[in-house]
């Protein structure tokens, strides 16, 4: 399906984004010409999970749809009990809320926004084990999501019983989509194993990972997408899915997992927060399309188109010289911030800057995924300007042309040309306590 896109004026664009205090979440989809904000629920489903949803069963309980879902998850995953949820952030909330208690240290490469605030609000501490590879946006690894096994084994060591589960993420959204190793995924859960602590699958971008893992790592090359997954998988004890972004579905998640006490416990709590367990917030016809579309998108040609346009837009960005998290990751590029807006001091949010000028410059909505997101310390309540600040180019499945990429770096171009001139950022109005950057209100400074 497509759509009809407007273009608009910079004076249209300047008033449009005064009005949204200058948080580009808070723009109407009409006001923007091309939107990157993000690639989860934006990708067009094909026409065998639109004829999927066709035969959606909605009975209220056990309905025919939920055993086609169930059926596909533990065929692809090869993990036993599964739980529907209306989204990732669901599928966290009602696993963490059997898991996860106050005082509680949960270790992960990066954890996702919402995963850190399940945890945070729950008052337990995310500790991110990342390896220090992805701090430095120009070096170029193969796998640079992969867990600091040190950090990882520190944080098991120093706190004994306090330990629930550590969360490995794959692809590693937060630190630009970068993949996760099958060599660190396994030294990862044999650690955490030894240590008596169980690993939950942040799956978000797993078959992009299966991609990687593929592409880039030894003796993978003649394995399947689907062989991949189910190895990958073997390793972990239960997985929280966002079926969003590999799906490629507009709502959808999940739970999995082998451990049938895990199972007993989530369902507990699924049904106030999402509803019964063989719905869980889902229509039938919705747990259709994420069955086809989890069949699909574990396929070869699926995955390697979609990243080679990730690529296309990466290597226009190489030719304007435009700093970028190396090398380009699954799903978006992350442009850094840090190194493009230098005379942006960095209590002004140059990542979220950059939104501005590149929504005021061409339309184009792209994400701050940096000093806003990162939230304040729940302790010090100071900003956490320790990480990267970047700017991510989400890109949707199957929804743009390689030409949509090229106005993209244009535009970014265009900016980047006149980044001298660009001396002061933004500063916060307004910011509610979790999860700042949805619906922050700020004002232009100079
Ligand atoms: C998107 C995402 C989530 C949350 O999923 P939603 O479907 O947006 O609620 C969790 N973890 C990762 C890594 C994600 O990318």
């Amino acid at each position: 399906m497509v759509e009809p896109i407007r273009m608009s004026t910079r004076e249209e664009r300047e008033q449009w984004l005064r009005e949204a205090h200058y948080n580009v979440f808070q723009l109407k989809a009409e006001q923007v010409y091309i939107d990157l904000l993000t690639d989860s629920g934006t990708g067009s489903m094909t026409d065998r999970q639109w004829s999927a949803m066709m035969l959606g069963d909605e009975s209220y309980a056990g309905a025919k749809s939920f055993y086609h879902f169930e059926e596909t998850v533990q065929r692809i995953l090869g993990l036993k009990y599964v739980i529907p949820t209306h989204q990732g952030r669901a599928a966290e909330n009602v696993l963490f809320s059997f898991l996860v208690k106050e005082g509680d240290i949960i270790p992960g490469n990066a954890h996702f926004d919402t995963t850190k605030g399940h945890i945070e609000a729950r008052h337990a501490h995310a500790v991110d084990v990342t390896t220090d590879d992805a701090k430095d946006t120009q070096k170029e690894v193969p796998f640079k999501g992969n867990v600091s096994l040190e950090k990882l084994e520190k944080v098991l060591k120093e706190n004994p019983g306090r330990v629930p589960f550590m969360v490995l993420t794959v692809t590693n959204n937060t630190v630009g989509g970068q993949p996760v190793s099958m060599k660190n995924i396994k030294e990862t859960c044999v650690l955490c194993h030894r240590y008596d602590v169980p690993v939950v699958m942040d799956s978000a971008r797993f078959a992009e990972n299966a991609y990687f893992i593929k592409m880039r790592e030894p003796g993978y090359a003649n394995k399947t997408i689907k062989e991949i997954v189910r190895e990958m998988y073997e390793q972990v004890d239960a997985a929280t899915m966002s079926a969003k972004k590999d799906a490629i579905v507009n709502m959808g998640g999940f739970i999995a997992t082998n451990r049938k006490d895990w199972f007993e416990g989530a369902k507990f709590f699924c049904i106030p927060f999402e509803g019964y367990v063989t719905y869980g917030g889902l229509n039938g016809r919705d747990m259709e399309a994420i069955a086809v579309g989890l069949d699909e998108n574990t396929e070869f040609d699926m995955l390697q188109t979609r990243v080679h346009q990730v690529r296309h837009l990466a290597e226009k960005l190489d030719e304007y010289g435009i700093p970028y998290q190396r090398p380009a990751g699954g799903h978006a590029i992350f442009v850094d911030a840090d190194k493009v807006l230098t005379h942006v001091p960095k209590e002004e949010f140059p990542a979220q800057t950059l939104t501005c000028e590149l929504y005021l410059e061409a339309g184009i909505r792209a994400c701050e995924i940096g000093y806003m997101l990162a939230d304040r310390d729940p302790d010090t309540h100071e900003n956490r300007f320790c990480g990267l600040d970047l700017l991510r180019l989400a890109i949707p499945r199957r929804v743009y042309t390689d030409n949509h990429m090229d106005v993209v770096a244009a535009a970014l171009k265009n900016v980047y040309d006149r980044r001298e001139s660009i001396t002061r950022g933004v500063a916060i109005e307004w910011e509610a306590p979790l999860m700042r950057h949805f619906t922050v209100q700020l004002k232009r400074l100079g």
